[in-house]
């Protein structure tokens, strides 16, 4: 940053922000890009997190932040009103009141270059990946990431491991299979997984990280001979990506006058374990 450099407007991020993940490559279902905000607007501080609730509007109000950077979106479902009758049009008010836009990058971040599980990957210090569900249109990118650990662990010491690297929760690792064996090529799918348990096992994976796993859904996938599975709460999956995209976004900003920084709190709604 030199003292001549000039403050982005929201929309100059939104731009950097959808070069690293074009909208175009989120799920059909899904709804990303600008919630609420003027493009035109000039951007200062930025705050970077995985839910947007309460208490990270707060956090990036008291921060000062212009725009709020999260991964999941708050407006999934069509609306017809964002009078501050409902959660989400409060969250929208106070945003709006405060002047803070914010931008949601979600299904479009899960299977971009540098997303979600390459967050994960790297946070578990699995290298070598490629896309575990590759997409139609450009393998390079797709759902989850397979790679390799530097060296083998049994089941038991890599979940302590998966423990030891992500936030702790409430819930905290839970481990499906033999806890002696030893595991070397690792999935990871940010969020939940399920659905690419089957691609896993397909790529010769030892063990799956994810999020979200039901009962039937292990049973089954253990009964058909599939990976161990370490299933840790959905926001512990997808954190890593908050302090992985802040160090992307300060890259990709770098000729700007701006500050970016991630959310200190945890999101995870289980608040203990009886
Ligand atoms: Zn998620």
């Amino acid at each position: 940053m030199t003292s001549d450099s000039r403050v982005p407007s929201v929309g100059d991020v939104v731009a950097a922000v959808h070069r690293r993940y074009p909208p175009e490559a989120a799920a059909s279902w899904d709804a990303v890009g600008l919630v609420c905000g003027d493009p035109r607007a000039e951007v200062r501080r930025i705050l970077v997190a995985v839910d947007i609730v309460a208490a990270t509007v707060e956090e990036a109000i008291c921060d000062g932040a212009d725009l709020l950077v999260t991964h999941h979106p708050l407006l999934l479902h069509p609306v017809s009103s964002v009078a501050a009758t409902t959660p989400a049009g409060a969250l929208i008010q106070r945003l709006v009141r405060c002047g803070c836009a914010l931008l949601s990058a979600h299904t479009n971040a899960d299977v971009a270059h540098d997303g979600v599980s390459d967050a994960l990957a790297a946070a578990l210090g699995v290298v070598g990946t490629v896309p575990l569900v590759p997409s139609a249109t450009d393998p390079t990118t797709g759902l989850g990431r397979v790679g390799d650990l530097a060296m083998p662990l049994s089941l038991r010491a890599f979940a302590d491991h998966v423990r030891d690297s992500l936030p702790a929760t409430a819930g905290g690792v839970r481990i499906a299979g033999d806890l002696e064996t030893p595991v070397h090529r690792v999935a990871v799918i940010g969020g939940s997984g399920s659905d690419a348990l089957p691609a896993a096992a397909a790529a010769r994976a030892d063990v799956v990280v994810t999020s979200d796993l039901k009962h039937h859904v292990t049973l089954d996938h253990l009964a058909g001979g599939g990976p161990a599975l370490v299933d840790v709460a959905h926001f512990a999956s997808e954190w890593p990506w908050v302090p992985y995209v802040v160090d992307l976004l300060r890259a990709d900003l770098a000729g700007f006058d701006v500050e970016i920084r991630a959310s200190t709190l945890t999101t995870d709604p289980w608040t203990g374990r009886a």
